[in-house]
């Protein structure tokens, strides 16, 4: 079973390097990110209150995102594994993946952490906003988004070295090249 974390800042290309890991991995893909947009566009409840965090550039609450993680979760039968791409954001939302994880006898694999600078992460964020119309990709939710990564999400970079899981990307650099060195981590497992 293999149970990866992509991980990275905003636009450091996370869902790009998920869609080549499931096509050479065959594993599900959990987008939380994903989730919550389908769930605007659908117009429910949920969505409504997604949509306030996320104009915001801030995180939903935990315990929010993570029952929605829970739910996907026990959705996939017969998986080979599956990537979280977007989730875990927060120290409590990695020990909640944690335990469901070992719930179900099972561990995360690796963590990848694609590693891109600050000046292209905007760079690319505002480039796909101008290609994508996505609405948080503007200059003003980009600054929050990264604030909020610097602040709240990159300290799991420490939590997976603890663990033992952490793997250094290099995320810039062709799509193909960046792909290599994931799938050379990931057969190493
Ligand atoms: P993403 O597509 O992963 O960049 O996520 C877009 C937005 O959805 C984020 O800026 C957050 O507002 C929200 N979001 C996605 N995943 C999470 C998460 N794991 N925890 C809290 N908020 C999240």
């Amino acid at each position: 079973m293999l149970n990866i974390v992509i991980f990275g800042a905003p636009g450091s290309g996370k869902g790009t390097q998920s869609e080549r890991i499931i096509a050479k991995y065959g594993l599900n893909h959990i987008s939380t990110g994903d989730v919550l947009r389908a769930e605007i566009k659908n117009g429910t409840e949920l969505g409504k209150v997604a949509k306030g965090y996320i104009d915001q550039g801030q995180l939903l609450p935990d315990a929010l995102i993570i029952d929605i993680l829970a739910s996907v979760l026990d959705s996939f039968k017969e998986s080979k594994g599956v990537i979280f791409d977007g989730f875990p954001r927060t120290i409590p939302q990695a020990e909640a993946l944690k335990k469901m994880l070992n719930e179900r006898g099972q561990d995360v694999s690796v963590m990848l952490d694609l590693d891109v600078p600050e000046a292209e992460l905007i760079e690319r964020l505002i480039k796909r906003g101008q290609e994508s119309g996505r609405a948080d990709d503007n200059m003003e939710t980009i600054k929050k988004r990264l604030v909020v990564y610097n602040e709240q999400t990159s300290p799991l970079k420490d939590y997976y070295k603890t663990e033992g899981k952490y793997q250094h990307i290099n995320g810039v650099g062709t799509m193909e090249a960046i792909f290599a060195e994931i799938a050379s981590a990931i057969d190493k497992l």
